[in-house]
Formats: structure tokens, C-alpha cells, sequence
């Protein structure tokens, strides 16, 4: 960026993890009328909407749509189906697992948070032994964060099922999805999830403004004798409205059209493919760093996230500094440490509509921001990324020969 512009050329690199950037297509989506919210038209959208996410969150029950950040379908997970004073489990993974049990904490819950070094998901095997001590099953959820996007850990959620129904506990599997749904395999009903609690801006390429809870029949059966106050996120009116395509109140008419074809563009890629090149977009991040010299956070491979990755900064180096050096010079944000990490370590996102050339431009912010900052680090990183995703395409080409 030259000193003396007001106006910096090209696509700004948002490499944060969330938000994302939104494609051109769903910009264009959005640049509509505003529309009746009672009127025939939007029944046809909202049903729409109501029906696809479904087929993102991989559930058969209701899906809830919020006009509300995830923050706000946090809340409705937590007040729909709890009484005040219930006991529930959480692991300590991250800053997003604490900021969800200071919620609990708040709205009048007992939580018991299970204490990690922020380096892992969380462990089946410790919850799986809190919930068969929990005899007289006081316990009744457990609250896991599939991608604790402060660490780029990720939590096996089918494991916890496995570890819940082990231990024979009828307590709810609660999972916050915001940063791994439309990035990172999920399936809300095969893994036995009660409440997934998901957002707009992140995997699913949209704007800051919705979220969503999806539910089983357990929890909307658990819900009618839940005594959490609620009232703006009460499921049930939302559930009873949805049934016609329409809202108990005025939903984010636009955020909708968005919506719809956020999904559109999920499944015309397929799936599979998405969270494929998530993947791949992941390794090549990792060989990047691990040519730099730069220790990932993330202490255990199996919990490698696909959304993010997350870096340590060599001892006597700040991160933030280094962020704004690479932000000044090549315009690339990049994520800043969280809570306890702030100053230690920096966020890749790669999550989102990004491609294996965005990746590349991102990664060479990152090389030759550290360069001047003045961190020590080896080059090669991006070299490595591009023998990465070369060698991938040449396996392509042959598979496809
Ligand atoms: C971003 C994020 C949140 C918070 O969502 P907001 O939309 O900022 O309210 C919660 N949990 C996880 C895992 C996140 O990545």
C-alpha cells in the first residue's frame, strides 16, 4: 500500500478466520427489493432456506434461523432446552468454549468445564468418565465446540455421542458448528447431535447476520419442560411459523436471498468437494509453516482444523505487530491471538470461498511479513504450499486420465 493513496488496489486478502469473503454471486443475490415478509414470494423463500439448511447441517428436524450473530443462537441452544441451575458439561478447548460457559454461567447454569491446555480438541475418554460418575444424572448436556476456531483444534462430535451413550447418560450433545459448517464434515443426526448451533459468516460465505440451531426430536421434546427464561429465541412459535415458510418476526429478508444461494453454490460444488479442498487448503497452509520454521498450535494432528491454523510466534516476537506489518504492506488480515494467546500466536484462515491461488497470495503476505518484521524464519514456505497443490493437481490429472 503506497503511503500517499486513499485507495488501495485489488481484493483486500481477509484471511481471518470469519468473517469470510463473499463471493461476487451472493453479493448479487442479496441486491434485491426488500420484500413482503408475509407475503406469498417470501413463503416460498423462507421454505426454501428452512429446507436447504437441512441438507447442510445434515438433520431431518427443524433448523431455526436466526437474525442474530452466533452469539445470539448460542443463547437460544442453551435457554430452550435448560433449567435454571442445571449441571452442564463443557470443555475448556479455547476462547469460544469459555466465552460459551460464561454465557451458561450468566444465564443461570451450573457449568463444569473439563480444563485443557488449549492445544487439542476435547477428549471423549474424560467426559465419557465425568458422565458415568454423574450417577443420579445431574449432568444434563454436554456443550463441545467442533472447531474451536481460537486454536484451530478440532472435537471428534461423533466421538462425544459414542463417549455420552457409553457411558449410558441421557444428558443432550449440544455442538457449536459456526466455524466449521460449509468447511469441515458434519453430520447433525448420524452423530447424534441435539442442538447444533451454526453462523453465517464463516464457512458459509455469507455476511455477518444469521445463525442457526438445528435440533433433534429429543430436544424439542426436552424443550416444552425447559424453564429458562426466553423469548425473542423461544423455538416453539419459530417452529409453528416455519411450518408455512414464515417467521414470528421480521426475519433478515436479504441475509435469505444470500442464504439461499450460499446453498446452491455448497451443492453445486458438492459437499464432499468442499470439504476436500478445505483440506487441502489446510496441508498446504502447514507445509507452508512447517518450511517457515513456525510451530502450529495445534499439538495433535488428529485435531488438525481444516477452517484454520493457528501459528506460534518465535519467543520475543509479537504476533500483532507482526499482523499490522503485514496488513500495512500487502494487505492481508490475519487473526490475531485470543484471550490467553493474544500476542503469541496469529490465525490462518483458509476457510470459505477461497482457492488454491488466494492461499498462495495469502501465504506470501505471510512469508514476506515476517521478513519485515524481522522474524526469524526460513523462506520456502510458499514454495512449499505451490509443490503441495502442484503434485495434487498432477495426481488429479492422472486419476482423471
Ligand atoms: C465466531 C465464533 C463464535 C461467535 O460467533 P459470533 O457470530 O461472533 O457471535 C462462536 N463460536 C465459534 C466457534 C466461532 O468461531
Amino acid at each position: 500500500m503506497s503511503q500517499n493513496s486513499s485507495r488501495t488496489a485489488g481484493r483486500h486478502f481477509l484471511n481471518i478466520p470469519g468473517p469470510t469473503p463473499v463471493p461476487d454471486r451472493i453479493l448479487r443475490a442479496m441486491d434485491m427489493p426488500v420484500l413482503d415478509h408475509r407475503g406469498p414470494e417470501f413463503a416460498r423463500l423462507g421454505k426454501r432456506v428452512l429446507e436447504g439448511m437441512k441438507t447442510i447441517f445434515k438433520c431431518a428436524g427443524p433448523v431455526i434461523i436466526y437474525p442474530a450473530s452466533g452469539t445470539g443462537a448460542w443463547e437460544a441452544a442453551l435457554s430452550n432446552t435448560l433449567s435454571p441451575g442445571d449441571k452442564v458439561l463443557m470443555v475448556e478447548t479455547g476462547h469460544f468454549a469459555t466465552l460459551w460457559k460464561n454465557m451458561a454461567l450468566k444465564l443461570g447454569l451450573e457449568p463444569e468445564f473439563i480444563a485443557t491446555d488449549w492445544r487439542t480438541g476435547a477428549d471423549p475418554k474424560l467426559i465419557e468418565t465425568r458422565l458415568r460418575e454423574d450417577k443420579d444424572h445431574t449432568i444434563k448436556a454436554v456443550c463441545v465446540v467442533h472447531n474451536e476456531t481460537s486454536t484451530g483444534c478440532v472435537t471428534h462430535v461423533g466421538e462425544v455421542r459414542k463417549a455420552i451413550d457409553a457411558a449410558k447418560h441421557p444428558a443432550l450433545l449440544l455442538a457449536d458448528t459456526i466455524s466449521s459448517l460449509g468447511s469441515i464434515d458434519y453430520r447433525h443426526d448420524e452423530w447424534g447431535v441435539d442442538v447444533t448451533v451454526g453462523g453465517s459468516q464463516k464457512g458459509l460465505m455469507l455476511p455477518p447476520g444469521l445463525s442457526f440451531n438445528a435440533l433433534s426430536d429429543k430436544a424439542i421434546a426436552v424443550a416444552k419442560n425447559a424453564k429458562l427464561p426466553k423469548s425473542f429465541w423461544g423455538w416453539e412459535e419459530m417452529i409453528a411459523n416455519n411450518k408455512n415458510g414464515f417467521f414470528p418476526y421480521t426475519p433478515a429478508t436479504n441475509m435469505l436471498y444470500a442464504l439461499a444461494e450460499a446453498i446452491d453454490m455448497l451443492h453445486e460444488e458438492g459437499l464432499e468437494n468442499v470439504f476436500a479442498r478445505h483440506d487441502r487448503h489446510a496441508e498446504a497452509t502447514r507445509r507452508a509453516a512447517k518450511a517457515w520454521g513456525l510451530e502450529i498450535w495445534c499439538r495433535e494432528p488428529r485435531d488438525y482444523s481444516s477452517s484454520l491454523t493457528t501459528l506460534l510466534m518465535p519467543a520475543g516476537h509479537d504476533a500483532d505487530a507482526f499482523r499490522k506489518t503485514a496488513l500495512a504492506h500487502f494487505d492481508v488480515s490475519l487473526g490475531t491471538g485470543l484471550s490467553k494467546l493474544a500476542g503469541k500466536v496469529f490465525r490462518i484462515g483458509h476457510l470459505g470461498d477461497t482457492n488454491d491461488l488466494t492461499i498462495i497470495g495469502a501465504l506470501a503476505g505471510v512469508e514476506m511479513g515476517l521478513g519485515l518484521a524481522g522474524v526469524p524464519h526460513r523462506q520456502g514456505g510458499v514454495q512449499a504450499a505451490m509443490d503441495y497443490f502442484a503434485a495434487e493437481a498432477k495426481g488429479n490429472a492422472r486419476a482423471a486420465a
